[in-house]
């Protein structure tokens, strides 16, 4: 049943994006992380709001720098730009591309992700996605034939790497929005690194990433959004150098002819947007494309099987938020973990 508590909430609650949500650092020029020197930057691309923030004496060229970059991968990474690998990939029919090593980075990732997670995070849906009007905002309820015929062109398998070539068979399409801001996230980190910049926090549309520690030397403080009441916070994380990155059925959806709810990530099993339980999947470690293939892939894959996935690896930490009103987390948040929701919240048993 394609309607749950947390978007029939969202629907009244959430008339904005919150733009710093996640971003616990403070914006005047002598604020809390304890440096006087700092330097903050908004950028809008991916269609997403950006918000930047750098400290120390190299702050303010550095954060030009990675805008720079943003507008580069954007470049590369859209769907809709004629010039990018992307467009050219998926109007290639049928013949080898080759690409850039950011799309190849990304592609590789990609293809790990749905080996390892069932077909879980697959860039091949792109297809599914425009069928539901995701991709513009005319939004429709495919038919089940529909869905059907559109999901025979979606075996990610399928997708030849070789090199820096990418081949898709005729009538597949990719889009890598499940993967590209983490990406992002770590390709900004790595230009303001090689700017003199040991410090900085930055959000993309609430996927968090941190540089270092706060110029003290403190934690940065990460908020994470109810997805219940998208425009309050659910709990604080403290964390070193890491990316944080949540999947949630609030951020993109709307309400069909029938009343019923249907949100942007997609169940490759039917067509249908992912409805296994969870309403929001965060996942926090040390790369951002890492955290952000899986954190879509877990929110399609459900609760058991994203502990299932954590259990085998153990080298991320998650917060779960089930559709009944609960919240999980790893145990290796115990110590940095803050609940500030009315939602029980309890760590995930070990087996
Ligand atoms: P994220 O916010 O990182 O979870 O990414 C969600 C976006 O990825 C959606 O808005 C779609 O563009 C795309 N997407 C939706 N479902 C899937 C899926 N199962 N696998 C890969 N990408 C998806
Ligand atoms: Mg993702």
């Amino acid at each position: 049943m394609l309607i749950n508590k947390a978007v029939r909430s969202a629907a009244v609650c959430c008339a904005g994006l919150i733009l710093l949500t996640g971003c616990g650092s403070g914006d005047s020029s002598s604020d809390s992380a304890g440096s006087d020197v700092s330097a903050a930057k908004d950028v809008f691309a991916m269609d997403t709001f950006m918000t930047l923030k750098a400290y120390g004496p190299d702050a303010e060229p550095a954060l030009d720098a990675a805008a720079d970059r943003i507008a580069e991968l954007e470049k590369t990474l859209s769907v809709t730009d004629k010039s990018s690998d992307i467009w050219r990939l998926n109007s290639s029919a049928g013949q080898p591309v080759e690409v850039s090593s950011d799309t190849m980075t990304i592609l590789q990732k990609a293809a790990e992700v749905y080996d390892k997670t069932g077909g879980a995070l697959n860039i091949c849906l792109y297809p599914v996605l425009r069928a539901w009007g995701f991709t513009t905002s005319e939004y429709r309820i495919p038919g089940d034939e529909e869905l059907r015929e559109l999901l025979e062109n979606t075996d990610c398998r399928k997708v030849v790497l070789d090199g820096m070539t990418a081949e898709l068979p005729s009538d597949y399409q990719v889009d890598l929005g499940a993967l590209a801001k983490g990406y992002t996230g770590d390709e900004i980190m790595e230009t303001l690194r090689e700017n003199g910049v040991d410090s900085a926090i930055i959000s993309l549309g609430g996927n968090v990433q941190s540089l270092g520690t706060k110029p003290d030397g403190s934690m940065w403080k990460v908020s994470v959004r109810d997805p219940f009441s998208p425009d309050t916070d659910m709990c604080v994380v403290e964390i070193g150098e890491k990316a944080v990155i949540t999947s949630g059925n609030y951020e993109r959806y709307f309400t069909g002819e029938d009343g019923n709810v249907y949100w942007h990530i997609i169940d490759g099993a039917d067509g249908y947007p992912a409805d296994n339980g969870l309403v929001s999947v965060t996942v926090i470690g040390d790369c951002g494309l890492d955290c952000d293939a899986l954190s879509t892939a877990l929110f399609v894959e459900g609760y058991p099987d994203a502990c299932e996935q954590w259990r085998k690896s153990r080298d991320f930490e998650m917060i779960l938020v089930t559709d009944d009103g609960k919240i999980y987390y790893t145990e290796g948040l115990s110590g940095s973990f803050t609940n500030i929701s009315s939602m029980p919240a309890e760590v995930i048993p070990d087996a």
